[in-house]
């Protein structure tokens, strides 16, 4: 079989049309009218709305049903690069490289398209993952039927890598994300009365620390576990204790033991703690996305067109990292894979994602054009 070659003009073209029009969670209008006219001009049967702006695309008939899946929402950042292609619009910024998945899904689209396929590959350009609810949106929306999907396939674009490799591996790649908020209630008075008080601020300083202790005492030391505590909240004047505190914070870990357990471990600690102060501690606890689980024989699929474009050199094992994704939705239910692209510069002076100078290499764009579209064509095995 023979593909169209990649478009890179037109790869980087789309990229740059996107980054200046960043469009948040569930509010990606003009993305998802781009993605469903291309689709459809491409003679792909197009459902819009699927998951709110969700855009799913279907070729072919009969055979097995891959799935690849491109993200699509922007953050909520103010850009801070200086290039011709900055972002248009004050405070929104394609700083996680969705715009890069986007024009990527376009082109393996377009490639796709072209090509006779023993079987039907299905697009999900898909919202809102930043905020963890774009996939389970579209699946409540049936993105994984009619047709079947039997498998499922997407990337990142990664600027921990450098471009040229890519990062792929079986089992969890990406964390579980919990989200809690702890309000503990005391009683408030006087700060030179404190006897006559229960300190909220006291017994919440005190419940940041025995948090820590979850993944130092309580976790299973060969599991992954983090717990972060990110905001505190309390008080309005330095002479007043107040009434109460609150605390914010998320529990990441690769799933197993710690995973089943946080939520208690969580809530029992908060609220002895609490307790041993006098106070209260009133707990939620949110479960925001499941790990991300790469299957083995789906990966080996990935990996071996992988280590075809980069060479084997350059494909590596153990990337994984405590953020999370919410194609863990889809992996969650189908079997398949998700990648690194590297697409860093090779000098490591590359910005983090979601920081207000992040931009990729775009030669990333070719290799995950490849990447995506080629696994696509082994897995229905053609
Ligand atoms: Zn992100
Ligand atoms: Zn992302």
């Amino acid at each position: 079989m023979t593909l169209p070659p990649v478009d890179e003009a037109s790869l980087v073209r789309d990229r740059r049309d996107l980054h200046q029009h960043p469009e948040l969670g569930f509010q990606e209008t003009r993305t998802a009218t781009l993605a469903a006219e291309r689709l459809q001009q491409l003679g792909y049967a197009v459902r819009t709305k699927v998951g709110r702006t969700g855009v799913v695309g279907v070729k072919g008939d009969g055979g097995r049903c891959v799935l690849l899946r491109a993200d699509m929402d922007a953050l909520p950042i103010e850009e801070a690069n200086d290039v011709p292609y900055r972002s248009r619009h004050a405070g929104r910024m394609h700083a996680c490289g969705h715009d890069g998945h986007v024009a990527i899904g376009l082109e393996v689209a377009r490639r796709l398209a072209a090509t006779a396929l023993p079987g039907r590959v299905k697009f999900a350009f898909q919202p809102a993952e930043e905020i963890s609810d774009g996939a389970g949106a579209m699946i409540q929306d049936g993105v994984l039927a009619a047709p079947a999907v039997d498998a499922a396939f997407g990337i990142h674009l990664w600027n921990t890598l450098p471009v040229g490799t890519i990062g792929v591996m079986a089992g969890p790649v990406m964390a579980s994300v919990d989200q809690f908020e702890i309000t503990i209630v005391g009683k408030g008075g006087h700060a030179a009365m404190p006897n006559l008080t229960i300190d909220p601020v006291l017994a919440a300083a005190h419940v940041v620390t025995a948090l820590q202790s979850l993944v130092s005492r309580r976790r299973e030391p060969f599991e992954e576990g983090v717990v972060s505590v990110t905001q505190l909240a309390a008080g309005h004047a330095f002479n007043v204790i107040p009434d109460r505190a609150t605390l914010r914070g998320t529990v990441r870990t690769f799933g197993g033991r710690f995973f089943e357990d946080a939520p208690s471990l969580v809530e029992h600690t908060a609220r002895g703690i609490a307790a041993a102060f006098g106070a209260e501690a009133k707990v939620e606890f949110h479960r925001l996305t499941r790990p991300l689980v790469n299957d083995p024989s789906m990966t080996e699929i990935m990996k071996g067109v992988a280590e075809e474009i980069v060479g084997k050199e350059r494909v590596l094992g153990g990337i994984r990292t405590m953020g999370g994704e919410d194609m863990s939705y889809f992996l969650q239910r189908v079997p398949g894979c998700f990648a690194f692209v590297g697409s860093a510069r090779a000098d490591g002076t590359s910005s983090s994602h979601h920081s207000p100078t992040f931009d990729i290499e775009e030669a990333a764009l070719t290799i995950g054009a490849e990447l995506l579209t080629r696994t696509a064509v082994r897995y229905l095995g053609a």
